[in-house]
């Protein structure tokens, strides 16, 4: 069991340093070329591997070329179109009601603001925060993935289980100007080392700060479990 530093500020720098160092390239590892396309893969990326989306929207957005394309594909078509991907039929849907809005009062333009683009089907914060990090430049919160929740509540950044909970209390400890790359790097260290189930503290930069090492830590503070 590592110890953490004094206090949450100290800790989150302290982390941001040290992983900048460990994942210098650390950025999105979703493919796109504009602002819809980011907009249909953030909400393909939702509990499926971005692995996946790439492999499915090389085609598909080889194949509709702007939101009136999705926003007149019929249901059956888009959702074939997205087979493999998790929740496809759901995911479709959003996408074709979603890109009907962006036609119909966005003036076929991505939305620029957290209220306009959660007001979208399908969009949620996260998918918000990262559509205006990416596609916009604007950098309102920081995107609390499945990696950013796990490895902040491990490293003792936030006791807070669900994603918005836990982006209110990182968005006061982590430097401003590092909220964007911050997910990115929980991302990287989240599949490198210290994933879900098999964490490899062995071989983990924060090992020393991190009070939920396996050393002779006992507890998973992400899950509040014994390892
Ligand atoms: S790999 Fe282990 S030491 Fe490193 S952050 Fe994860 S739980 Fe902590």
């Amino acid at each position: 069991m590592g110890t953490p530093l004094e206090t949450r500020e100290e800790q989150a720098v302290e982390i941001v340093d040290r992983l900048e160092e460990a994942y210098p390239d650390s950025t999105i590892s979703l493919r796109y070329s504009n602002r819809l396309e980011l907009l249909i893969a953030v909400i393909l990326s939702a509990q499926c591997t971005d692995e996946r989306v790439n492999q499915e929207t090389k085609a598909l957005f080889e194949t509709y070329d702007g939101p009136e394309a999705y926003a007149n594909a019929p249901q059956e078509e888009l959702a074939e179109a997205l087979s493999s991907i998790t929740y496809y039929n759901n995911k479709a849907k959003y996408i074709r009601t979603a890109c009907e809005r962006i036609v119909t009062e966005h003036d076929g333009e991505v939305p620029d603001t957290m209220d306009e683009l959660t007001d979208l089907p399908g969009v949620g914060r996260k998918t918000a925060n990262v559509v205006l990090q990416h596609g916009h430049d604007v950098v309102e919160g920081i995107v609390v993935d499945t990696h950013v929740q796990r490895l902040s509540r491990r490293l003792g950044l936030t006791e807070e289980e669900y994603p918005e909970r836990i982006e209110e209390d990182l968005m006061p400890i982590v430097p401003e100007g590092y909220w964007q790359q911050f997910t990115h790097l929980c991302i990287d260290h989240g599949r490198a080392t210290c994933s879900a189930r098999n964490p490899d503290c062995n071989d983990c930069v924060l090992a020393d700060i991190c009070p939920s090492e396996r050393g002779d830590g006992e507890i998973d503070l992400a899950s509040g479990d014994s390892w």
